[in-house]
């Protein structure tokens, strides 16, 4: 049997402990109920940034706004990802007008930029809209 994952709800920020066997099977929050699986990107804020770094599934962040028309036309690319990547990556939209602090200490120059962190820490990030096989092919090489 392999150790639980530790994972941060979406909805609430609550830690739960799942089986990476059951990550299939809907799991729900032992606080709030609902889904800790999601097969699309939940909305990032700097209230939950702390929380949502952590836990043993990797978290990808894509920072748009709503005035940049590439992060527009990428936003669809990322639900993709999210739903092929559900149970291995979560994914995330940070938007950066709504939390001008949070994008500043992110250091965000350009967007969309996307983030990738696993246990609590940036592990590699990119900058500019790509399509989904390259956006995979790049997780990929980043062991997701
Ligand atoms: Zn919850």
């Amino acid at each position: 049997m392999s150790e639980p994952l530790v994972i941060p709800c979406p909805h609430c920020n609550g830690l739960n402990r799942i089986p990476a066997d059951r990550l299939a099977d809907s799991p729900k929050c032992g606080r709030c109920k609902g889904e800790v699986i999601l097969a699309k990107p939940f909305d990032l804020t700097q209230g939950d940034y702390a929380s949502q770094i952590k836990g043993d599934l990797p978290l990808l962040v894509d920072v748009w706004a709503e005035w940049c028309g590439p992060c527009k036309s990428f936003a669809p690319t990322f639900q993709q990802a999210a739903a092929q990547l559900s149970g291995r990556c979560r994914l995330a939209k940070l938007d950066s007008e709504a939390n001008q602090q949070l994008a500043g200490q992110l250091n965000i120059r350009s967007i969309p930029s996307l983030i990738l962190f696993r246990n609590g820490r940036e592990v590699a990030r990119q900058s500019g809209a790509f399509p989904l096989p390259q956006l995979l092919g790049w997780l990929s090489s980043q062991g997701i």
